[in-house]
């Protein structure tokens, strides 16, 4: 049976790596995006390409109707959901706390904790076993930032982290016996569009040469580590935060 996965924030950088190999692994993928369409359209192409189904599926983590929405239109989609990897998630610009406003914080909040906890809440609601689900596996983006703070650059960002970190102690914990594993993966520094989005485009090539490996990681590198926690290869593995960024 075509198991179904719905990642967060696929159209681009990690989540669209991750779309991409569950789809070779044979997966169905809901791509949800927040506004670029034609990002997620590309992924929903390269799903395709590469063995799998897609559904592209809009929406703001940060919103609950629309999250409610989103796992209802995977589930019409494909007739179940398996799993789903909570990786949406945004920066803004580097800057001391002291100077961040309330409007950047709360969208912080919003999307990186709140929407994170509302799309496990509706993962937790129709995989549980004793609520009619068949278990299943969550597997939170989470960031190294989480135990490394990031002063001066977003104090607000790695606080969010670690809320993820948080929740996915609790989550495993909670719905282990109802079937469902939780774990996170904490990349490093990733060469995504997510450093532009903080106004500094090379951060990840400028601080990754400093890493005990000497290089920036790839979007693909940390896909490879949450198909691996999505997959049954890891079926004892639950409430784990996986380091993916070379030791840093
Ligand atoms: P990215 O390239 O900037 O992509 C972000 C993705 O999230 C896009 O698909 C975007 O959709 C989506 N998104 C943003 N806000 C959303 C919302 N409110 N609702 C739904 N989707 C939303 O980022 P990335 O580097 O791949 O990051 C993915 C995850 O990894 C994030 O949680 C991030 O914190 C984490 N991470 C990244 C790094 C790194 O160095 N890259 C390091 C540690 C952790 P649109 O295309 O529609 O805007």
């Amino acid at each position: 049976m075509t198991k179904v996965v719905l990642i967060t924030g696929a159209s681009r950088g990690i989540g669209r790596a991750t779309a991409r190999m569950l789809g070779a692994h044979g997966w169905s993928v809901g791509v949800n995006y927040a506004t670029n369409e034609a990002a997620a359209k590309q992924t929903a192409a390269e799903v395709g390409r590469a063995g799998g189904h897609a559904r592209l599926i809009a929406g703001d983590v940060a919103d609950e109707a629309q999250v409610i929405a989103m796992f209802d239109a995977v589930e019409h989609a494909f007739g179940r959901i398996d799993a789903l990897v909570n990786n949406a998630g945004i920066v803004a610009p580097s800057m001391p706390l002291a100077d961040m406003d309330a409007t950047r914080l709360k969208r912080m909040f919003d999307v990186n904790v709140y929407g994170a906890y509302l799309c496990a809440r509706e993962a937790a609601r129709r995989m549980s076993k004793d609520r009619g689900g068949h278990g299943g596996v969550i597997v939170n983006v989470s960031s190294a930032a989480s135990r490394l703070g990031s002063p001066n650059e977003y104090v607000d960002y790695a606080g969010s982290k670690g809320a993820v970190d948080t929740m996915t102690i609790g989550l495993a914990k909670e719905l282990g016996p109802q079937g469902i594993r939780v774990n996170a993966v904490r990349p490093g520094l990733i060469d995504t569009d997510i450093h532009a989005s903080g106004g500094r485009p090379d951060r990840a090539a400028v601080l990754g040469v400093q890493t005990p490996l000497g290089r920036p990681g790839t979007a693909d590198e940390v896909a490879e580590a949450i198909v691996w926690l999505v997959s049954d290869a890891s079926s004892y593995v639950n409430g784990a935060l996986l380091d993916v960024s070379a030791g840093r």
